[in-house]
């Protein structure tokens, strides 16, 4: 941390010296050039393919690139593993119920930084800081195994209407290549 009295007090700008530009900036300064060019879609907020996407925050996946996906075409749910929690099925039962979609793909991938945590990291959390998290860490070792637990707790949620079309894949972010995972097993 800098000693230097801040330049903008009560900002948040995190413990980069006063002045310097912090990655925050950067940001907001590219949506300025993105506004510039952007020009109204018209669109609405029901998701033109009706598709929602689950999916690992892991930064090496581009889901609309990976999976030709255009501005407004579909719903993305992004966690730590792209694991179906209580929140998002929130979301998935908003998404059907208010928004239209039908469809579910979810995506796991290899190198899952989830894979190497186990429950402890909680135990040691709580430790550290005094408190027990309400949440799972919901770390796996079998990741088809996980994409097929995941597929198991939408087909299985009362919240959902619909549950047909669930299916489950592992990006290897090595070759940017799908493989589905048979739900069975
Ligand atoms: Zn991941």
């Amino acid at each position: 941390m800098s000693t230097h009295a801040p330049r903008f007090a009560q900002s948040a700008r995190g413990a980069a010296a006063p002045g310097a530009e912090t990655v925050i900036d950067r940001l907001v300064e590219s949506n300025r050039a993105y506004a510039a060019g952007f020009t109204d879609p018209g669109m609405g907020a029901r998701p033109v393919l009706g598709v929602a996407v689950v999916a690992c925050m892991d930064a090496r996946i581009d889901l609309h690139a990976a999976l030709g996906l255009q501005l407004g075409d579909c719903h993305t749910v992004r966690n730590a593993g792209g694991v179906v929690t209580d929140d998002t099925i929130r979301s998935l039962t908003i998404s059907q119920r208010a928004l239209g979609t039908s469809s579910v793909v979810l995506i796991h991938h290899t190198g899952c930084g989830l894979q190497t945590l186990t429950e402890d990291f909680r135990h040691e959390l709580e430790l550290e800081v005094g408190q027990r998290p309400a949440w799972a860490v919901e770390a796996f070792r079998d990741v088809d195994q996980d994409v097929r637990q995941s597929m198991q707790r939408v087909r299985t949620s009362p919240f959902l209407p619909h549950t047909d079309d669930v299916r489950g894949f592992v990006f290897d972010v090595t070759t940017g290549l799908l493989r589905e995972i048979d739900p069975r097993v």
